[in-house]
């Protein structure tokens, strides 16, 4: 769509020129994703500074029926930026921490906060936010809480949803919704800030926040323990949990194959152990308390583990650099996948008693579907969420692999909802998933969504094609 001189012109008077970009090759940072699929294109990205900047700017794109694309970090997985002309409305300029108060363990800031930020902020002020991402670097507070982002955090401390505690949005006929609570106890009718968690930008453009912080970890202990088969993981897990209860703030499941690719692929990355083991997990155990011996209890537990053969060894992270040596080795597996060649990915949850069960069914099922194919599960198996991805065969065709794709997603999704899971645990819906979405959710959940939209949005211009057709 070409827009209107006139409607340029007024936006470039409430936003400035630094607001405004039309120029194609300025545009192209606003327009990628990090999955690169989709071909996204606008007329204009719009760089308000301030919320009555962006409630002016949605007011008059619905004057005038201009879609409007929010846009975060843009590290979002499912296609949820992608853009078909019109405006997309970026938050970096609004990137302040306004306030932390340390006694009532919140902090207000605006959407457009990098994740990392708001963690050093949390941290400077002797207190901590908790979620925690591969892409903290570059996703925005915004970004997480459109997309109700997970991590590796969640065994502890929940969803993001669960670290909001008020919000701010500009609605899409451009009215403020004014929802920022500070407070635990709120049950004056319907909690609406629960309606924009999660919504992926489809319902209105959150612009600031209050999010719930929490007692800073003094004591943090991080090690990979090393295990004969996947049958070995969730008796570790157990085992681990039932010592240390909720001081297990990450428990990941890292495979062989993805240790082989992380280090063939990934520079200054080094297994840790002298032997190939099948299976790893990534434990890390904190405390507020700076005088708990954690490493003690910890090899008390993986002592009994190693003398009963549940686990074959363990590697303690002696320091910080370490453990941070440690989390790269996990965050890196979908980048050492993709070096690898052509992957499938599923982005599923299971009940956590059922992961390793649904993993074992899943690789049974499609071993026969492409010979060779490689299989990399890996991820938060301590809340259920299996990254369950898929490498091709050695030296197949990375095309004729991905050619097999819809055939995979079928089984592993079918396969998914039986075991009473979700075919989008973490990264949302987005574009890629909207016929995923379609095919198993009720036909009345999927009239109630459309319903919740139409309300909102008559117009449908707020982020439109999103995780529903209307
Ligand atoms: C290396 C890597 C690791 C990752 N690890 C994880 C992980 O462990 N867990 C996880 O959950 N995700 C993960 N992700 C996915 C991604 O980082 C998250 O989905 C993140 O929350 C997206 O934030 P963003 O700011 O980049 O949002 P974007 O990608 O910019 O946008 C995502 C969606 O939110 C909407 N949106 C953005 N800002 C706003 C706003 N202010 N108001 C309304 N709507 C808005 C957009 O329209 C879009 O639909 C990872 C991605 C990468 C690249």
């Amino acid at each position: 769509m070409t827009l209107p001189a006139e409607f340029v012109a007024g936006l470039r008077e409430i936003l400035g020129e630094r607001g405004v970009i039309s120029d194609a090759a300025d545009q192209a940072p606003y327009l990628s994703d990090a999955r690169q699929r989709v071909e996204s294109s606008c007329d204009i990205v719009a760089r308000p500074s301030a919320t009555a900047e962006v409630a002016e700017i949605v007011r008059r794109c619905q004057e005038a029926d201009v879609p409007i694309v929010p846009r975060g970090g843009g590290t979002g997985l499912v296609g949820g930026t992608v853009a078909a002309g019109g405006v997309v409305l970026s938050l970096d300029r609004m990137r302040a921490v306004q306030h932390v108060d340390p006694l009532n363990m919140t902090m207000t800031v605006e959407a457009g906060c990098i994740l990392k930020d708001i963690q050093d902020a949390a941290q400077e002020a002797g207190c901590y936010f908790p979620l925690s991402l591969g892409a903290e670097g570059s996703c925005q507070i915004g970004g997480n809480i459109s997309t109700n982002a997970g991590g590796a955090g969640v065994l502890r401390y929940g969803n993001t949803r669960e670290l909001v505690m008020g919000l701010e949005v500009v609605l899409p006929n451009g009215e403020i919704w004014e929802g920022m609570n500070a407070l635990r106890k709120n049950n004056m009718g319907y909690d609406l800030k629960q309606l924009f968690i999660g919504a992926e930008g489809t319902l209105g453009i959150i612009t600031r926040a209050v999010l719930k912080l929490f007692p800073r970890p003094r004591t943090r202990v991080t090690l990979l323990a090393a295990m004969d088969g996947l049958e070995r993981i969730l008796p570790l897990f157990d085992l681990v949990r039932a010592d240390l209860g909720d001081r297990v703030t990450a428990f990941e499941l890292i495979p062989r194959l993805a240790m082989e690719l992380c280090t063939r692929h990934i520079d200054g990355l080094a297994d840790p152990f002298t032997e190939p083991h099948p299976q790893y997990a990534l434990i890390e155990i904190a405390s507020p308390r700076a005088d708990e011996d954690l490493r003690g209890e910890i090899e008390h537990v993986l002592g009994g583990a190693l003398e009963t053969g549940r686990i074959s060894d363990a590697v303690f992270a002696e320091n910080e650099g370490r453990a941070l040596a440690l989390w790269r080795l996990r965050e890196s597996i979908p980048e050492a996948q993709t070096r690898e060649g052509a992957s499938i990915k599923h982005d599923v949850s299971v009940p956590v008693s059922r992961t390793t069960e649904f993993i074992e069914k899943a690789n049974a099922a499609l071993a026969p579907v492409v010979p060779g194919v490689r299989f990399c599960a890996f991820g938060h198996i301590g809340d259920g969420n299996i990254h369950y991805n898929l490498t091709q065969p050695v030296d197949a065709d990375g095309a004729a692999f991905l050619d097999r794709a819809e055939d995979f997603h079928r089984i592993v999704h079918d396969m998914v909802v039986e075991m009473g899971g979700s075919i989008s645990a973490e990264h949302g819906i987005g574009t890629f998933k909207k016929a995923e979405l379609a095919h198993y959710r009720s036909s009345l959940e999927l009239d109630l969504m459309r319903r919740i939209k139409r309300a909102m949005d008559p117009g449908n211009i707020m982020n439109p094609g999103k995780i529903i057709s209307v």
